[in-house]
């Protein structure tokens, strides 16, 4: 074991976020133009190879948990064997999806040794998945959901984004849908990294908003186990059923934030809205040796910034959009 990954504030590292692919099956209006983004080139991608001794080394640096993301990371082609290689490490596995392959894949990925999911769904309305994702698959979605479940990838977590005006009006409707079908729903605030720059705090459902209307139908407590969670989880009707407010605009949690995240193409980022990256994919490539790649992930992590700094007069939304980080 080697010594940890520590800031210069002293949170220590022990959750990455690991983007396997940039691209995507949908088009998010608040993640990604309608005519997709500029792909990274295939070569510049990391190999599974690199993936796992990256991974690896980050275990043996105290890292513990590991979210697959991206893009859409189940459109990475090997993807189920790259889980079970990384499944052997001694980590905690998990994945984020917009779900569309899991009705075909949530078997492979339980047996590969995957045990969690979340799965990123804004609405219940079909034409309005349409409006918002550019694409017609809400009925994907849903099945994949029940898959996800049916293949004991619990507890399924269901993510969703309220925005004004577009899919405001849903916050109760898809608590009680996944009280319903015993999801777990987090709601996660609107972030300033959309590829068009255009995020606007007004049209934001904030998380003092969106609990307001939950609580107008549900009565919330809340559950004192937040720690470096982002979300803060509440007991709904008294449990054991909970909902989650992720407030990363107006609660923000970067105090106890203990994150890195890889992305696709080997950059290390030691915040969403870092404006720096530090290269792994150049020295991975030129024979650099653990040590050497532990002391370029610990000079990453020494660097990070107190906070996000959203809100704040100097503050600059990163260049590279949430799906090309790995949300
Ligand atoms: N494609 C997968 C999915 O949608 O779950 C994984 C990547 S996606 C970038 C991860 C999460 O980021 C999704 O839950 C999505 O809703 C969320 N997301 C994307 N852009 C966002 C933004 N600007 N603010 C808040 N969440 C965002
Ligand atoms: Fe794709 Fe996920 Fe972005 Fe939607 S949020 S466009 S599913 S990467």
């Amino acid at each position: 074991m080697r010594a940890p990954l520590v800031d210069g504030f002293g949170r220590v590292h022990t959750d990455l976020r690991l983007s396997l692919t940039d691209r995507c099956n949908l088009r998010c209006t608040y993640c990604m133009p309608a005519e997709g983004l500029d792909w990274l080139p295939r070569p510049e991608l990391l190999t599974d190879d690199e993936l796992v001794r990256v991974v690896g080394l980050l275990a043996e640096l105290g890292v513990r948990t590991v979210r697959l993301t991206g893009g859409e990371p189940l459109l990475r082609p090997g993807v189920v064997g790259l889980v079970e290689r990384l499944a052997r490490l001694d980590l905690s596995l998990s994945l984020t999806t917009n779900g569309l392959s899991l009705a075909r894949m949530a078997p492979a990925l339980r047996d590969a040794g995957l045990r969690r999911v979340n799965v990123s769904m804004d609405t219940l309305r079909p034409e309005r998945f349409v409006e918002l994702t550019r694409r017609d698959r809400l009925h994907d979605v849903l099945t994949g959901l029940a898959a996800a479940k049916a293949a004991g990838l619990e507890p399924v977590k269901v993510n969703a984004v309220l925005m004004r005006g577009i899919n405001d009006d849903e916050a109760g409707d898809l608590l009680q849908w996944a009280l319903d079908e015993g999801y777990a729903l987090r709601f996660i605030e609107q972030m300033p990294l959309d590829p068009q720059h255009g995020w606007d705090r007004s049209t934001m459902l904030d998380a003092d908003e969106i609990l307001g209307r939950l609580g107008e139908r549900w009565s919330l407590t809340p559950v004192e186990v937040r720690g470096s969670a982002p979300a803060e989880e509440f007991l709904v009707d008294g449990g054991p059923a909970t909902v989650g407010v992720v407030g990363s605009v107006s609660r923000p949690f970067c105090a106890a934030c203990d994150r890195l995240r890889l992305t696709a193409d080997g950059q290390v980022r030691n915040c969403l809205f870092a404006r720096e990256e530090s290269d792994l994919r150049g020295p991975l490539r030129s024979g650099a040796s653990d040590d050497e790649l532990a002391e370029r992930l610990r000079v990453a992590v020494a660097g990070k910034k107190q906070g996000h700094g959203i809100g704040e007069p100097g503050f600059v939304q990163p260049d590279r959009p949430m799906s090309a980080i790995g949300g």
